[in-house]
């Protein structure tokens, strides 16, 4: 008798990372896949999970955690379809076209909300009712969790790209969201901090004002955050927040637009327990997908 295996799948911008996993979360075959194109990407996928079955045994769920926009509505027809994503090849492309194959059940849902269950199921978000997960990367991304589950309405949230105050003066850069220009993410997110600053902040040696500007524009989403959600801790992972220095400016920038407004338990004064990075680091991608597989299995 083997063990139930899931498939699981983190799916980023750059590339993926496909594991197959025991019910437990330990991983028995791992690969990464430049993202590129489907016509390049589903193959190795195919493949890698065919192996990964031959040597470990039957793949009995999928999970997936992928970049956007992508439709994570289970009632949709078109669920696990890429939407408006503006990376070329993969507007249209579906997970079932290379996961069909397997017939077994497939959840979908975002990066970040599938890094939220990581983090709330073993990471930093443990003992959450409610939580968000913001990712600040090559994009910005933002999902809130409620009691385990992943909120959204008639799609996923797009939090990465509310308005934010944008002092050009201070700021002359137009930002470089080819939708909105300067977004959040076409602010903060790390190709806009290589466009104004030719390099990031950490090889710019994380200069005090430099973080300052960057940390107000995400302190405006965690403000919103909390208005809008209240979530029990707000944690803040991708390549961005590691710039040493950044997390403790956001926490001061987020403290200083809250203003006293909100008096609850969970704000800490200085915020050092309320606003986080990823406890499980670099892993709550993964764990998160093999996460929703399991849920997959039921
Ligand atoms: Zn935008």
């Amino acid at each position: 008798m083997t063990d139930q295996l899931i498939g699981a799948i983190e799916a980023g911008g750059t590339k993926f990372v496909a594991a197959v996993a025991r019910r437990d979360g330990t991983i028995v075959a791992e690969t990464r896949i430049p993202t590129e194109t489907p016509a390049t990407c589903f193959p190795a996928l195919g493949t890698f999970f065919r192996d990964a079955a031959k040597g470990h045994g039957t793949i009995a769920a999928f999970g997936i955690a992928s970049f956007g926009p992508i439709d994570i509505d289970p009632a949709s027809p078109a669920y696990g379809t890429f939407t408006t994503t503006p990376k070329p090849g993969w507007s249209g492309a579906r997970f079932q076209d290379v996961l069909g194959q397997f017939g077994v059940p497939i959840v979908v849902d975002t990066d970040v909300n599938g890094a939220a269950l990581g983090e709330w199921e073993s990471g930093a978000g443990r003992g959450c009712t409610t939580l968000a997960y913001t990712t600040i990367g090559t994009g910005v991304g933002c999902g809130v969790l409620r009691g385990g589950k992943s909120l959204m309405g008639f799609s996923h949230y797009e939090g990465g790209h509310i308005g934010v105050a944008h002092d050009h003066a201070a700021d002359p850069y137009a930002g470089f969201c080819p939708f909105h220009g300067d977004c959040l993410e076409g602010l903060a997110a790390g190709p806009a901090i290589k466009a104004r600053w030719g390099q990031s902040l950490t090889d710019l040696g994380s200069p005090p004002d430099k973080l300052a500007l960057i940390a107000d524009y995400v302190a405006q989403l965690a403000v919103n955050l909390v208005l809008l959600h209240m979530p029990d801790r707000l944690i803040f992972g991708g390549g961005v927040m590691k710039t040493p220095g950044l997390v403790e400016a956001l926490r001061a920038a987020t403290e200083r637009r809250l203003a006293g407004y909100i008096q609850a338990p969970q704000l800490d004064p200085g915020l050092v327990k309320y606003i986080v990075t990823p406890g499980l680091g670099d892993e709550a991608g993964i764990t998160g997908a093999i996460a929703l597989g399991r849920r997959a299995l039921g």
